[in-house]
């Protein structure tokens, strides 16, 4: 359960360390940052060092000691996780002594990616208990910016009466959804997301010679192009954006029902695995987004983020539209994205989303 840094995380690091040598350490972090670019590697890194009984300096871990060694199993007892049931799944380690955890799990039921009460409760009573090994411990809650209203409340009880000895660790997309006294309780540190250099040399090394096009339409988060591109739903991607270029042949209801289809066999065949970060409507309409933004660039003779190896088809379907059309289309992705977690027909939902799509090429 050690986790590996990132070359773009390096800075932050190199600032948390400084805390720490000074002894400045907060009693609550609160990193932030892209997801799908290491963050979580870096949150197990950071309390693997807290933990660690011979650190070689401020903020490293020896890897060797004992604590190193019960962190890099997973079974530190002074280390505990607190995620959402969705989290849980996915990274599939999850302690089955917690109550809870598997929580939404059941033949088609979606996993939550709310952190509930309960949830936080659990860590309330981690808080209330004395160190095992005699150092530092260690909650890490993700996603923070998950917490629902009387979880967060409940959580800023805990914070506001920090136990001693007890590091909480909060990881967060984004600072906007948290409540702010929760915000406030917390020393928040910035998570950099690579840019397409770092991107492009974390594939080189670790992406198995796959396409690079997953890093582009992942916008450079590399674990998320890399759990795409190993995904069931890799190929539907690569479906869906040929059947974009060519908007007048597009079978509508079509495409949706096999879009549907994959999306459920990859939820079947895949559940408990990379897999599950791609097998998700809200990535399908995701694309749609990435895509509809690039047709707007292209417009506009902006670089292209998502498709830059399909300029050329982009820039010929925005000479058959209008900006303003195209902006609407956007806009209502936006509103349509929201609620593309659990709809009740996905086929259906698709069909509205990719009707508008086909609308945009035809008379005004
Ligand atoms: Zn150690």
């Amino acid at each position: 359960m050690t986790g590996a840094i990132q070359p773009w995380h390096a800075p932050a690091l190199v600032r948390l360390a400084e805390l720490r040598a000074r002894g400045n350490w907060p009693h609550a972090l609160l990193l932030h940052g892209k997801p799908g670019t290491g963050r979580r590697d870096f949150a197990r890194a950071v309390a693997a060092a807290l933990l660690c009984e011979n650190p070689p300096a401020a903020l490293q871990a020896c890897g060797s000691c004992v604590s190193c060694r019960l962190g890099a199993a997973g079974s530190h007892p002074d280390l505990k996780l607190f995620r959402s049931a969705w989290f849980e799944h996915v990274e599939g380690d999850a302690d089955p002594a917690d109550a809870g955890a598997d929580e939404g799990e059941g033949a088609g039921k979606r996993l939550s990616r709310e952190i509930n009460v309960d949830t936080i409760r659990r860590l309330a009573d981690f808080a209330a208990i004395a160190s095992h090994r005699g150092g530092l411990r260690v909650a890490l809650l993700y996603p923070a910016d998950a917490m629902n209203h009387v979880a967060a409340n409940t959580l800023l009880k805990t914070l506001e009466e920090p136990p001693p000895g007890l590091v909480f660790v909060l990881l967060a997309d984004t600072l906007d959804r948290l409540l702010p006294t929760v915000r406030s309780r917390c020393q928040a540190v910035a998570l950099a997301a690579p840019d397409a250099t770092a991107a492009a040399a974390w594939w080189a090394e670790h992406g198995a010679g796959r396409d690079a096009a997953f890093l582009a339409l992942a916008d450079q988060a590399p674990f998320t192009a890399l759990a795409l591109a190993q995904s069931p739903i890799a190929a539907t991607a690569a479906r869906l954006h040929d059947a974009l270029a060519d908007p007048a042949a597009l079978d509508i209801p079509a495409l949706a029902r096999s879009i549907e289809t994959e999306l459920r066999r990859a939820d079947r065949d895949a559940p408990r695995s990379a897999a599950a970060f791609a097998a998700d409507l809200g990535t399908v309409v995701g694309w749609l987004q990435g895509w509809i933004r690039d047709l707007i660039g292209a417009g506009s003779a902006d670089s292209l983020r998502y498709h830059p190896a399909r300029s050329a088809q982009l820039a010929r379907l925005a000479g058959r539209t209008s900006l303003h059309r195209a902006l609407d289309y956007a806009r209502w992705l936006t509103e349509a994205a929201r609620h593309a977690r659990q709809p009740l027909g996905i086929a259906l939902f698709l069909e509205d989303c990719l009707g508008r799509y086909v609308a945009l090429f035809g008379d005004a």
